[in-house]
């Protein structure tokens, strides 16, 4: 064994002791919400697939004839000859369903994140994140020149310190916010519009991930672009991000923003150019899903969705006050281990729910992160609820 090695070794069997190990279930089919490992069925109630599209047979169908057109690989990157109609009509479907006047595809919403945030801040800038962003935020915000404040979740009064504390000590400095509209391991929501009030008083700029809102939050004329079509901010936020690979059931990360930001990412971000683009058929999926979303199918899915989450709610959290913001309900449990055992007792009942631990979450504060989709019946979120009582009683 090399010194590095043993040195990481000694770190793993610190991992383990703390129950902190890590390792994939390996998933031998998928069927929507029945998943199967080593040759057993499950329920899932763990992934973001929130609408039930990734199978859906109209995105399967979109790709397989983008396939046989593009071939499968997208052979280089955007800005030598990896652009396709796909890509090009994507991007434009993006910006209607954002209202915005453009919008850029990235190879995942973590490269999105962590290649946008470093292009639009400089030295001398100010960056203001909130605590439980998400790591691909954080790790932007990590890899900007620009001075980095955390504010504490939520926490307007804190933000606006930090606001006032940059504006006095960087008189010249641009100063960005960013946050998530609705948080990937609580599944609430932030005050977006005190937030948008604050940035316009500070005269800053706003940067939103909608990762888990797109398809799951919106108006009843735009039904799904998230929360901030919903509360009618788009044009107040300078930066709309997110991505293909939760509720629109495909892959990839996208920006939404006016056509000058846009056109700078391009020339700037460092994720877009210097890397092989989507594959064609990948994009023609994720159009596909747009194309449902914003029809009568959609409506519906999303309806379903609803019904679910507050079925789940109703029966989980009987007496108490408790409204769901999002398709994600955490159950907290606290120490590790405890997460652990609970989520392997889950799977022996057939529930497949991974315990989410440290560093995803706080130490302390792991827990079963429930997610449900259009595709569970009301039987199964039953199930699900008598489960978690009876192993928790
Ligand atoms: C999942 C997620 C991302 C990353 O998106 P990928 O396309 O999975 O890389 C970014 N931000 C938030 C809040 C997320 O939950």
């Amino acid at each position: 064994m090399l010194p590095l090695e043993s040195q990481f070794f000694k770190e793993l069997l610190l991992i383990k002791e703390k129950n902190l190990w890590r390792s994939p279930s390996t998933i031998e089919k998928n069927q929507g919400t029945q998943i199967i490992i080593n040759n057993q069925s499950y329920l899932n109630f763990s992934s973001n697939d929130y609408l039930g599209l990734s199978n859906h047979p109209s995105l399967q169908e979109a790709a397989l004839e983008a396939m046989q057109r593009f071939g499968f690989g997208a052979t280089a990157s955007r800005l030598v000859c990896g652009t396709t109609i796909e890509h090009q009509k994507l991007e434009e479907e993006l910006a209607t369903l954002k209202k915005t006047e453009a919008a850029l595809l990235f190879s995942s919403g973590f490269a999105t994140a962590t290649s946008a945030i470093p292009a639009l801040t400089k030295k001398g800038d100010v960056i203001i994140l909130d605590k439980l962003a998400h790591a691909s935020l954080i790790d932007g915000a990590r890899a900007s020149e620009a001075t980095l404040r955390i504010f504490r979740h939520n926490d307007l009064n804190h933000l606006e310190e930090h606001l006032s504390w940059a504006q006095q000590k960087f008189p010249q400095a641009t100063i960005w916010i960013i946050t998530e509209s609705i948080f990937s391991m609580d599944g609430d929501i932030a005050p977006l519009r005190e937030i948008v009030e604050l940035k316009e008083r500070y005269q800053a700029f706003l940067f939103i991930d909608e990762a888990h809102a797109l398809g799951v939050r919106g108006t009843a004329q735009n039904r799904m672009s998230g929360l901030l079509g919903e509360l009618g901010l788009s044009p107040r936020v300078e930066i709309q991000m997110g991505t293909l690979g939760k509720a629109l059931g495909s892959a990839g990360g996208y920006l939404c923003a006016s056509q000058i930001f846009i056109d700078y990412l391009r020339h700037h971000a460092r994720s877009f150019i210097y890397t092989t683009a989507l594959p064609a058929c990948v994009a023609a999926a994720a159009r596909a899903a747009i194309k449902i979303i914003n029809s009568q199918e959609g409506e519906s899915l999303h309806k379903k969705l609803w019904t679910h989450i507050a079925l789940l709610e109703k029966l989980l959290f009987q007496n108490k006050n408790k409204k769901s913001e999002s398709a994600i309900i955490p159950f907290l449990l606290g120490e590790e281990d405890k997460a652990q055992t609970f989520s392997h007792h889950l799977k022996e009942l057939g529930f497949f729910i991974p315990a989410i631990r440290y560093p995803t979450v706080a130490r302390g504060k792991a827990r079963l992160r429930i997610t449900v989709t259009a595709n569970h019946t009301s039987q199964e979120v039953q199930s699900l609820v008598d489960a978690l009582i009876n192993s928790f009683s």
